[in-house]
Parts: C-alpha cells; structure tokens; sequence
C-alpha cells in the first residue's frame, strides 16, 4: 500500500462486489445533487450501538461501506453483509458475548 500501481487485493475485491452489489440494486445517482460521480471506500466502517448511557463498547454493530459522492459530499452507507463484502457469521466480530 502507498505505491499508486499496486492494488490492494482484498480491497480491490470489495470495491467490485459493493460495485456490482449498487448497478444491480441502485439507480445510481446521488439524491442529493443527481450526480452519478461516486467515490466506494474500500474499507468497512461500522455503527455502534448507544444506551442512554453512551456508547457500547464490545457491543453490537452494524458493519457498513461507504459511498461518497464526488460532486457534493452526500455519504451513502451500506451494509457491508448485505452487499456481499461479509458473510452473516463474520459480523459478530469479538463482541458477540456479554
Ligand atoms: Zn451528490
């Protein structure tokens, strides 16, 4: 990583399959300026659960991609399991236990 020319295989792997997950699903254009110019970020993201309390930490989360239009900003998020870059099982990660 760092070295323009060389991709990344597991990330380059999960940008074809967010890709092809939004062409088949998705209408393509951006809701907030109708663009189509997007950015996929190729690392996965995730939404932690809150209390009242704050934060839970070692809780459980949403695993997400991200998609940010290149025109005005808008970030669209995805499931990362349901766009195909997790299987089900993988998103407990190591918080799954209380
Ligand atoms: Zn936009």
């Amino acid at each position: 990583m760092g070295d323009g020319d060389t991709c990344d295989d597991v990330g380059s792997d999960r940008l074809e399959t967010v890709k092809d997950h939004l062409l088949q699903k998705s209408k393509g254009k951006c809701p907030m300026c109708n663009e189509e110019k997007w950015y996929i970020d190729d690392d996965i993201y995730a939404a932690m659960g809150v209390t009242e309390k704050g934060v839970r930490l070692g809780g459980r989360h949403l695993p997400m991609m991200a998609t940010v239009c290149r025109n005005c900003g808008f970030v669209a998020w995805f499931s990362a399991v349901a766009v195909g870059v997790l299987a089900p099982e993988e998103e407990e990660g190591e918080g799954g236990k209380p």
